[in-house]
């Protein structure tokens, strides 16, 4: 049985599916879906993320993530925890940046949120040599100070989508048409949690709303703001999106999202304005998102590359350097990806976060 013919059943049974249902069904089905069935990650794969593309950026972070530790008075024990940690590159990177920092190690318990049981093998082997734990869900976090990363992890959260009729809004569905997807809308209805969209949006617009984020957010802010700790949460979006964001890649080009569901990666833009009013909600503060490009150059990533091309010539160099544009220029990663820190209410924004 193909996912297809899996969600053609389910349509038939239950009528037309929302988009957030789908997007859950094609990344996440437990034999079927993307993420469970493969590696999809780097240049053989469908995509290739920040971690993936330089041990910089997980060195940057690490240190970012340590001085935070130090400036809080190095509590300990404290989480070390990612959410979606593909391969454990990042983790990894984090983890051998920060080994001569005094203390950290001992003091961290590394924690990893990952659905996928393939990429859970892969990241116990990525990290061997470390005591590492998976957990379920966010909620298993436990009571102590927590020091989070997720880069690329909002964005493969299922999001609904509405659009904008008059007063009230109709939902994006996906239906059949004669054996294969199609979208559709559903019948029009308000919704409580899109009356402020009405303000900015016109009719026909389009909106989306990830309900999955908010509860992930929360819990992540309240450990914050109860025992301390800072999130860097690192992904492309924008504070408040607009327009069909629904994106479908497999390798590395953009396809059809509706066209051979569970082989293709599915993700959608993050709405952060929503994840930074959750946190406040909580108590816990949040830094101006910055763009990715601004957040590293202020940790220090020229001069970190600077360092990493003294041992480098020909190919390797060039790959450095092309490494280095690729995450930090405007029209590369730099821009299109944003980062927003969570930290206590009364102390100083991470590093790099600084407005
Ligand atoms: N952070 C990594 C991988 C990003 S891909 C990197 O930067 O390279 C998205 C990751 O999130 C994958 O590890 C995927 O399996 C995981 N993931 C997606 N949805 C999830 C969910 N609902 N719960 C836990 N993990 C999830």
């Amino acid at each position: 049985m193909t996912l297809l013919d899996h969600l053609i059943a389910r349509i038939r049974q239950d009528g037309p599916m929302s988009v957030s249902d789908y997007m859950a069904e094609c990344l996440l089905h437990p034999e079927l879906g993307y993420y469970s069935t493969r590696d999809p990650l780097g240049a053989k794969g469908d995509f290739i993320t920040a971690p993936e593309i330089s041990q910089m950026f997980g060195e940057l972070i690490g240190l970012c993530l340590a001085q935070i530790w130090i400036d809080q008075g190095q509590p300990s024990p404290f989480s070390l925890a990612e959410l979606g940690p593909g391969r454990g590159t990042l983790m990894a990177d984090i983890l051998r940046a920060t080994r001569n920092v005094a203390g950290f190690h001992e003091a961290a318990q590394v924690l990893l949120l990952e659905a996928s049981p393939a990429l859970r093998d892969l990241q116990a082997k990525t990290l061997n040599g470390f005591e590492v734990r998976w957990i379920n869900t966010i909620s298993d976090l436990p009571e102590q100070p927590l020091f989070l990363v997720a880069n690329e992890f909002f964005d493969a959260l299922p999001v609904r989508q509405f659009i904008r009729d008059g007063e009230g809004w109709r939902e994006r569905l996906i239906g059949e048409d004669s054996g294969a997807l199609a979208f559709g809308l559903g019948p029009d209805a308000a919704q409580a949690a899109l009356q402020d969209r009405l303000t900015d949006t016109k009719d026909g617009d389009l909106v989306e709303l990830c309900a999955a984020a908010i509860p992930v957010l929360t819990c992540i802010a309240e450990r914050i703001s109860n025992k301390g700790g800072a999130a860097l949460i690192v992904d492309y979006g924008d504070w408040r999106s607009l327009g069909d964001t629904l994106q479908a890649l497999q390798a590395h080009e953009r396809c059809d999202p509706l066209g051979d569901p569970g082989q293709a990666d599915l993700t959608a833009h993050v709405d952060f304005e929503p994840l930074a009013l959750a946190a406040r909600a909580t108590g816990c503060a949040h830094s101006r998102l910055t763009p990715q490009g601004v957040f590293l150059e202020r940790l220090g990533i020229t001069a970190r590359a600077q360092a990493l091309a003294k041992s480098l010539s020909g190919s390797e160099l060039e790959e450095l350097i092309a490494a280095h544009r690729r995450l930090t220029h405007p029209a590369e990663m730099g821009n299109l990806f944003k980062v927003l820190g969570l930290f206590p209410a009364h102390s100083a924004p991470p590093p790099g976060l600084e407005s």
